[in-house]
């Protein structure tokens, strides 16, 4: 009963004359769009399913000694498929799945198979480091997976190895392949642009993507690092970016901009083909047309990659006492809390800006 003290009333008239005050109350959060002080309404939510990780990237991820969430604390898919269930009754129609690495829970593609089934979800999408995607790939496809975001900084076995501190190129590249093979369309390879370390990536992985028709993406470096060596100098921006793509490859053309609250600008090759895009989040925030909220694994909500403050959910879908209804108005609150105070930006680089205390393994890409 602890957690229903705050709902203490709710559960009580559950008894007795649940029914009038349940239907009061869902109906003052039912529908309700989520729509934060400057007016921007969210429609997507990026879902962690795990914080562990087969590889621990230096950008994400301690090296050793890092302290997962015990089991028992993380999400089931229940209560994932519940809490995608009560959101998209707020208005949320996208969901991707991330982590850590989402792959390395078991049998990921039930997951998408029961949020695929809900029907006002129009596209639910994962990102992946792609080591365990071959063996995956089919189950995914077949589950209802629609879309597809593979992570790949480099081709080089050695350079992989300095960001990865695994060995596992050849795994991610049978991943990308398998990927293609089951039909997947659409897939997007997403590269973190750091400088030092992205610059003779660049070219490479641009003819790779090319060849295979895949979208690429560069990602701006963001202070999200467990060992918070962040500093502004290691963003190689994409304007830097596309300079390296276009003395080596020729002009690239800008795509029209469709959706504008995708975070990459996207471009195309004068000479043909090729779409790479830049997802500029340090030195061109696109924090005005932000439509995104996060679910961490262990059931937290963020508003933002670099929110201080986190709502609490996994105590109102845990709660057996509570009625169904009186579990989704908990919920719900606590989104549009989450949704009410929003800031207007990141603050990236600005006199205020700390970086949060979580790194982004534990937060979810
Ligand atoms: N493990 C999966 C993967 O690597 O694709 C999913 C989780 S990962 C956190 C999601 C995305 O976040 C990856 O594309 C990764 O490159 C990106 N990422 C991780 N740390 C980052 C950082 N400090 N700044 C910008 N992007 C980062
Ligand atoms: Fe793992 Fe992805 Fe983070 Fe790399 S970026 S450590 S693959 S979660």
């Amino acid at each position: 009963m602890s957690v229903c003290l705050s709902t203490a009333a709710i559960c009580f008239v559950y008894g007795a004359f649940s029914l009038e005050i349940m239907n009061q109350m869902s109906s003052t959060n039912d529908n309700a769009p989520l729509i934060d002080p400057f007016g921007r309404v969210h429609t997507s939510f990026r879902i962690s399913v795990t914080d562990r990780c087969n590889l621990r990237c230096f950008y994400c991820m301690p090296e050793e000694k890092v302290r997962f969430r015990p089991r028992n604390e993380i999400l089931s898919y229940e209560e994932i498929e519940r809490f995608v269930r009560i959101v998209s009754r707020q208005g949320i129609r996208k969901v991707r799945i991330s982590g850590g690495e989402p792959l390395v829970r078991t049998d990921l593609w039930r997951l998408v198979e029961r949020l695929s089934s809900i029907k006002p979800i129009k596209e639910v999408a994962l990102t992946t480091n792609g080591m365990l995607l071959s063996q995956q790939a089919q189950k995914l496809k077949d589950a209802g997976l629609s879309r597809l975001n593979i992570s790949l900084d480099t081709l080089n076995e050695d350079t992989f190895r300095k960001i990865a501190r695994r060995d596992g190129l050849d795994l991610v590249l049978d991943g990308i392949a398998a990927a293609e093979r089951v039909g997947f369309e659409n897939i997007k390879l997403n590269a973190l642009s750091i400088r030092g370390l992205a610059e003779n990536e660049i070219v490479p992985l641009a003819e790779f993507a090319r060849k295979r028709e895949l979208e690429l993406r560069f990602i701006e470096f963001m202070p999200l690092d467990a060992g918070g060596q962040w500093q502004t100098d290691d963003v190689l921006s994409g304007g830097e970016v596309r300079k390296i793509l276009e003395a080596a490859l020729g002009p690239l053309v800008p795509l029209p901009r469709g959706d504008a609250s995708l975070p990459a600008v996207e471009y195309r090759f004068a000479s043909g083909g090729g779409k790479i895009g830049f997802i500029n989040s340090v030195t061109e925030p696109f924090c005005d047309q932000c439509n995104r909220l996060r679910l961490t694994a262990e059931g937290k909500i963020r508003n933002c990659l670099f929110s201080k403050e986190e709502w609490d959910v996994r105590q109102f879908l845990r709660h057996e006492d509570c009625s169904p209804e009186a579990v989704d108005v908990q919920v719900m609150d606590r989104v549009q809390a989450a949704v009410g105070q929003k800031k207007a930006g990141h603050g990236i680089g600005t006199a205020e800006f700390t970086p949060p205390q979580r790194s982004m393994h534990q937060i979810g890409g």
